[in-house]
């Protein structure tokens, strides 16, 4: 089991007791501990890199050479980087002046996209109080469309009747005509996803979101991905504009290291966490609880 970052750093400061105060060698030995729990936390290892830099410069420019207590200074330069970087850009979804707001859902298969979409429209009715219709683009899996049917019903949305035989950009139209024919506020274009990235599966969600023009494209990947987590983003970031990444499975064992690597890889905000299977279980995200998470 790995020990947390405050608990690693005590432990070599201890060895620096009697000296007369810490100098920059010590602080080298404290940032190779900082890397460490990143690493441990799944942080991708050229975005630890980055990190490690900027919170070195901090780290000699503030008072932990000298300082009484550098582990804890440290702690708290880290943890205070690592919640700002988290937590860059606009975190809130953005609703046009112009309805309907459609929001496409892009992402591997099994990384959550058709549950999110669920727990979006459920969390759209509740605390933004708007009428909501889904769709499923996934041709390939017939029972993918009948499982966004099912838990959108759960949620209180609509579905719309998409078949498999239609082309996903067709079948995209269609729902958006609908959409704005009975004044629905917000389509979710839930996509096929591949196990891994392939290009016809990037060229498909192109094509989607030429046709429907999104306002928001959210990328939905798996905390516990780890280190893959931003290598898939690198690859959906290349052919979409991004807007957000909703990060799920964060009820599971993962620090969700990988949070700070898709958002520096993608330059994008992390706007929601999924944190149970259940309709309910989507937060907004809080980076500042996260990098307690990831620090451990
Ligand atoms: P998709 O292929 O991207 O549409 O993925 P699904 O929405 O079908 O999700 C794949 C699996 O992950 C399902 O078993 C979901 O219940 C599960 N899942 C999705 N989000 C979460 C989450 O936040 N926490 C947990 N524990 N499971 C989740």
């Amino acid at each position: 089991m790995a020990s947390n970052l405050s608990d690693r750093l005590s432990r070599l400061v201890k060895t620096m007791r009697g000296q007369a105060r810490i100098t920059e060698t010590n602080v080298a030995d404290m940032m190779r501990e900082v890397r460490m729990a990143l690493l441990e936390a799944d942080v991708a290892l050229p975005v630890v890199r980055d990190f490690i830099a900027r919170v070195k410069e901090k780290a000699l420019g503030q008072e932990v050479v000298g300082s009484l207590n550098p582990g804890q200074v440290l702690v708290s330069i880290v943890h205070k980087e690592l919640a700002r970087t988290m937590g860059e850009g606009q975190q809130e979804l953005h609703f046009p002046a112009n309805p309907p707001m459609v929001i496409l859902m892009a992402g591997l298969q099994g990384a959550g996209k058709t549950t999110t979409t669920a727990k979006l429209t459920r969390w759209l009715i509740e605390k933004k109080k708007k009428k909501v219709l889904t769709v499923s683009t996934d041709v390939y899996r017939p029972a993918a469309m009948d499982q966004l049917r099912t838990v959108t019903a759960q949620a209180g949305g609509e579905c719309f009747p998409a078949r498999p035989d239609q082309k996903p950009v067709d079948i995209a139209l269609a729902a958006l005509d609908q959409c704005r024919r009975q004044y629905f506020d917000v389509l979710i274009v839930d996509t096929a996803g591949r196990l891994a990235i392939d290009e016809a599966l990037m060229a498909e969600i192109r094509d989607l979101h030429a046709a429907v023009r999104p306002t928001e494209t959210l990328f939905v990947v798996d905390a516990m991905q780890g280190q893959d987590a931003m290598n898939t983003a690198r690859a959906f970031k290349d052919v979409l504009p991004l807007t957000g990444i909703v990060l799920t499975k964060l009820d599971g064992d993962s620090r969700g290291g990988a949070a700070l690597s898709v958002q520096q890889v993608t330059q994008t905000p992390i706007k929601f966490a999924g944190v149970s299977e259940k309709i309910d279980g989507l937060e907004a995200f809080d980076p500042d609880r996260h990098a307690g998470r990831v620090l451990g």
